[in-house]
């Protein structure tokens, strides 16, 4: 049994699939001269079957998108079959008697390093098709499954990987997937997100799991207790069968609140509302009993492809978003593209610091044609349904004054135009960043809402990555110094007659959200599957409460502290959430 953190309530048991990652755990090893034939020949078959693979790759793209973009494959398949690579690695393995894995490892890295260094961005994409394409050939070596395989899984499974990237996730055949256990990562990192937005279970944070499991082992993973067993013996099923009945009678009650308001015990009425970034979510939308959506991660149009999205794409999508929000309508959220979500063609971009680099509205305002056809396409959902735009990991006001003439030049070509949208629509900002929280009377004048990123403040309040396990103790939302600042916010906006939502993760945890209502949030924006708890936890809480829990809590000495008073206060309203795990 492993131990990690857990992130995504829930349990299931089932086929372990193992997602390589071809840098970490190639061994080398010295051959003993009888071995050289089995060797080579090992290397021909793992070449010989990702041949396979591309042709396949190629034909599906070709049928889905068009054949220029399965023309790609072509290059990677000259690659893999470059005769000079090959005989590298076969004389390394036949003189020098290395494993054909390290063999073949160390050849194509020589080869893609020396394409990489020569500057050239044409011959830097060749460097990436070579390590694209040797990491196929070496997960096949290593008996690990590609993220192609994610997309066309068999059966259900538990998907292990070093971490999972967005652009990995959001292809996933999420009708199989049973559960995520990675080596890294933090509660807030996409890999959770996504989980909990699945509602299936999910632990990260494990280490070096992806070395301690094969393709096709079984394993039983606790998203509640944040651990994964393997081969787990007959006892230990039972215990988790049984804590599963458990959770599916909760389910149950929780049911039955999808029509109920989001309203405390003394009438006080919260909007909460649901973060989605597919369109593949609308249906676990409405089925949450969510009003409307407090975040449309629309960055997600923008991963795993070649090509962007154009305005009509947009629209409709963001059309759809809308109408399925009625009728309180939905936040959409300008790119946040950047840090650890880049499309495909970006993916080589290679900052020192992605998270405090070129993110979000820093690259909306620095690429304006791809700007302006976002705004357009959502002005002219607003037409079909209640809109708002959010302005990303905005830190000044003459950013934000920037953002704003952008979005007032669409309004105007829309008009001059003759295209309609809805003149009403509500524009606001996250906060995310430390500094536009101190400053955030200033900002207030300027947006019609805010919506705290917690997430984000989090991190860069703390100086904590939100994807690396080893500070994830340090992650802490209660600190009160985020307190703090989400005070201050909520402050600047009452003064300025603007309201504030929380779209982070914490407005989903029940644990949190005593804290979050007393500092006077308005709208409460989590993933569907935390929907009903969160609802069942408000209508037992009273503002007196958690008033007086969110003013100690902001007294607190710690962020440990601070989340056992807002804890008590939940457990004690709602303990029903709490019997399960
Ligand atoms: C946040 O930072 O809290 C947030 C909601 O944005 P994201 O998780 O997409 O960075
Ligand atoms: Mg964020």
């Amino acid at each position: 049994m492993y131990r990690g953190i857990p992130v995504s309530a829930g349990v299931s048991h089932g086929k372990v699939i193992v997602l390589g990652d071809a840098a970490r755990t190639i061994l080398r090893r010295e051959i003993r001269a009888e071995e050289t034939p089995r060797e080579l020949q090992r290397l021909q078959e793992a070449v010989t079957q990702t041949r396979r693979d591309l042709l396949e790759i190629q034909r599906q793209v070709s049928e889905a998108i068009s054949s220029h973009e399965a023309s790609i494959f072509d290059a990677h398949l000259l690659v893999l079959e470059d005769a000079t690579m090959l005989g590298e690695a076969h004389q390394l393995i036949r003189d020098q008697h290395v494993n054909c894995e390290a063999a073949y490892h160390q050849v194509a890295e020589k080869f893609a390093r020396a394409l990489g260094e020569l500057g050239d961005e044409y011959l830097r994409e060749r460097a990436a098709d070579i390590r694209d394409v040797s990491g196929r050939v070496l997960d096949h070596l290593l008996g690990r499954a590609t993220e192609q395989d994610l997309r066309h899984l068999r059966e259900p499974c538990i998907i292990v990987a070093p971490d999972l990237a967005p652009s990995t996730t959001a292809v996933l055949d999420r009708t199989l997937v049973l559960g995520f256990a990675t080596d890294a990562g933090g509660t807030t990192s996409h890999t959770a997100i996504m989980a909990r937005k699945l509602g299936i279970p999910a632990v990260v944070g494990l280490g070096d799991i992806t070395s301690r499991v094969r393709t096709g082992e079984y394993a039983l993973i606790d998203g509640h207790g944040g651990t994964l067993s393997i081969n787990p013996t007959d006892q230990t099923l039972f215990e988790y069968g049984q804590l599963k009945q458990r959770r599916a009678a909760l389910d149950d009650r929780l049911a039955v609140l999808r029509e109920q308001p989001a309203v405390t015990l003394d009438g006080h009425e919260v909007v909460l509302a649901a973060n989605i970034d597919q369109i593949e979510d609308i249906p676990a939308l409405v089925q949450c009993g969510a009003h409307g959506v407090g975040l449309f991660r629309s960055e997600f149009l923008f991963l795993n492809r070649r090509d962007l999205p154009t305005e009509e794409e947009q629209f409709e999508a963001y059309r759809r978003v809308a109408e399925a929000s009625a009728p309180h309508g939905a936040t959409i959220r300008t790119l946040d593209l950047g840090g650890d979500k880049l499309p495909s063609a970006w993916a080589r971009i290679g900052e020192q610091n992605p998270f405090l680099g070129w993110r979000a509205i820093r690259i909306s305002l620095a690429l304006p044609e791809i700007f302006q056809t976002q705004l357009r396409a959502i002005l002219r959902a607003s037409a079909h349904g209640k809109v708002r735009i959010m302005f990303p990991m905005i830190s000044s006001l003459p950013e934000l004054r920037e953002a704003n003439a952008s979005l007032e030049r669409c309004r105007e070509d829309l008009r001059s135009e003759g295209i309609p949208f809805d003149e009403q629509l509500e524009v606001g900002m996250m906060i995310e960043v430390p500094g536009a929280a101190l400053i955030a009377e200033t900002l207030a004048r300027e947006v019609a809402f805010f919506s705290i990123g917690t997430n984000d403040l989090t991190g860069y309040t703390l100086a904590v990555d939100r994807l690396n396990e080893r500070v994830a103790a340090l992650f802490a939302p209660t600190h009160p110094a985020v307190l703090r600042l989400i005070q201050m916010t909520v402050a600047a906006a009452r003064k300025h007659g603007r309201w504030v939502g929380v779209c982070g993760e914490a407005a989903g945890d029940p644990e949190v959200i005593p804290i979050l209502l007393g500092l006077g949030i308005d709208e409460l924006s989590a993933t569907p599957s935390a929907i009903p708890s969160v609802k069942f936890l408000l209508r037992r809480l009273r503002l007196p409460e958690v008033t007086a829990a969110a003013d100690a809590a902001l007294a607190a000495e710690s962020a440990e502290e601070a989340l056992r008073i807002s804890q008590a206060l939940a457990r004690r309203a709602a303990p029903e959430l709490f019997h399960s795990s």
